[in-house]
């Protein structure tokens, strides 16, 4: 089956497997559903488990060829790939927000952060370093290069469906590996999208491979198992990278793990006031809060927490709520009445734990959406500072002291991004004392490719994006010659 998106680009709902789409072997599919109606607007093809063998064993039919491919000859294929997603950046936008809810803005500003990976790890093809020196007793040169890892499983989140594919394709394929996607079941368009743009830009057959398994977990276990997988790189919650981890180890296949995440947002006191508003708007309300990133819980100083909350209280007030599609809309629907359901279920229980609704609280009659929300009194150590909310809901908690902002932000078990707004030398000194790979300073968005995006703690191992982005699919090799 095929969609037309009103921007005149065919997607095609299938598998990809050894540069083909297919339907698959058994001929089953599932609903792709848009959350802000409720309907269903495309099926995609089932994977059998011979269809995810069948996709493992073109990426590694084609693994030596690829990765003695010329650097160059790689980098070439994804600075097309960049040019072709570029030049369709609205169509792109326009799948992302069919089936995934989120405000077209949101989903433009995607495109562009997932484009922008091609460009980037074009560039860092043809950059991998190595090293040759004289050993320290004089008796040999080390040489030490970099190969490719292998067939790399990924697998991918629905809340950023082509930025969480681009950031694992563009660095595996420039490191010389191929691949295997899977996308999560609820955003599939978008990632076939992306392989599409591979396959236009003259992707080998086999380097990129897209297959949709249902149930997911049995299927990706037995891929796991397949000798060729050498590498598995997965976005997602932490419960289902604890899993992968355990079935990794039985082949001892490489992980690299990006997972959820509980962002605190501290305002010192020194604050400005309008700056952190500001911050906490964008940290908060990008992506409608289903972001690993966004701003989780707020500890705000009790001198400025009035005024704080009354201006963000003000602003969310007039976010308008509505389907993504119409671009006039900041806030979208959620990916699925399901999760939709697990944030209201969120509020009320902090609200049976003593905090107050100052703003929204409401599920719509229609489709996935869930109003911004502001909730006051919130206490640390209640459910919804321990939990990664993944709505529009910003809990406020009022502190005294710094140190125990600090304790609490640090009260945890993830690791992975904090914003401190306050005057940057304190700020910077609140920075260094917390245990995330990631800390925004009077900043609210840090996402970047040229950066190391990743999380210490239970949020992550490794690295996405940067220069290390690509040794996460390349292996170090030794080689010692005799003097
Ligand atoms: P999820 O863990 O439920 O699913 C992620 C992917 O794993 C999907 O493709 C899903 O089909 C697959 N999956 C589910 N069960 C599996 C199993 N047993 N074995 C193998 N694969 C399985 O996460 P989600 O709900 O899609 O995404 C939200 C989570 O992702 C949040 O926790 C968020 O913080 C996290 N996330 C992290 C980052 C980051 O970079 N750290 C970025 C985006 C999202």
């Amino acid at each position: 089956m095929t969609i037309e998106s009103s921007t005149d680009v065919t997607l095609i709902a299938d598998l990809h497997i050894n540069g083909r789409w297919v339907a698959g072997e058994s001929g089953d599919r599932f609903p792709v559903i848009d959350p802000a109606s409720g309907r269903s607007i495309a099926s995609f093809a089932i994977a059998s488990d011979a269809d995810c063998t069948n996709a493992i064993e073109a990426a590694s039919a084609v693994l030596p060829s690829w990765s003695s491919t010329p650097p160059r000859v790689r980098s070439e294929l994804l600075t097309r790939t960049f040019q072709i997603l570029k030049a369709e950046r609205e169509a792109l936008a326009e799948i992302i927000v069919r089936e995934n809810g989120k405000a077209f803005s949101d989903a433009l500003g995607e495109a562009d952060y997932a484009t922008e990976f091609f460009r980037w790890f074009a560039e860092e093809a043809v950059r991998v370093a190595g090293d040759f020196r004289l050993s320290p007793s004089g008796d040999k040169h080390i040489l030490v290069t970099h190969q490719p890892i292998g067939v790399s499983l990924l697998i991918t989140p629905w809340n950023f469906p082509a930025a969480m594919a681009t950031r694992k394709i563009a660095p595996a394929l420039a490191a010389g590996c191929t691949v295997v996607l899977k996308p999560a079941r609820e955003t599939p368009l978008t990632a076939a999208y992306v392989v599409d743009a591979l396959r236009r830009a003259g992707a080998p057959d086999g380097v990129v491979n897209l297959v949709t398994p249902v149930p997911t977990g049995p299927a990706i276990a037995r891929m796991l198992h397949h000798p060729a997988v050498r590498k598995v790189s997965f976005t997602g919650s932490t419960e289902v990278g604890r899993i992968l981890l355990r079935e990794a180890a039985d082949n001892v296949v490489s992980a690299s793990m990006e997972l959820g995440g509980n962002a605190p947002f501290i305002v010192l006191p020194g604050a400005d006031i309008e700056a952190a508003v500001q911050g906490a708007l964008v940290a908060k309300m990008r992506n409608g809060g289903s972001a690993c990133t966004a701003a989780n819980r707020f500890y705000v100083h009790s001198s400025v927490s009035a005024a704080f909350t009354k201006a963000v209280t003000a602003e969310l007030s007039r976010f308008q709520v509505g389907p993504g599609i119409d671009r006039e809309n900041q806030l979208g629907a959620l990916v699925s009445v399901g999760e939709r359901d697990k944030v209201a279920e969120l509020v009320d229980v902090a609200v049976s734990e003593g905090a107050t609704v100052a703003l929204g609280g409401e599920s719509s009659a229609e489709g996935a959406f869930y109003s911004a929300t502001v909730l006051t009194g919130v206490q640390h150590g209640g459910t919804i500072t321990g939990t990664e909310i993944f709505g529009p809901v910003t809990a406020i908690v009022e502190y005294d002291d710094v140190d125990e902002a600090v304790r609490m932000a640090n009260d945890t078990i993830y690791g992975l991004i904090a914003y401190v707004y306050g005057e940057t030398g304190q700020a910077l000194s609140v920075a260094r004392r917390i245990d995330a790979g990631m800390v925004a300073v009077n900043r609210a968005v840090l996402s970047d490719p040229a950066a190391p995006f990743g999380g210490m703690k239970q949020s992550g191992l490794g690295r996405e994006g940067s220069s290390e982005g690509i040794l996460e699919f390349l292996e170090e090799k030794y080689i010692g010659i005799e003097l």
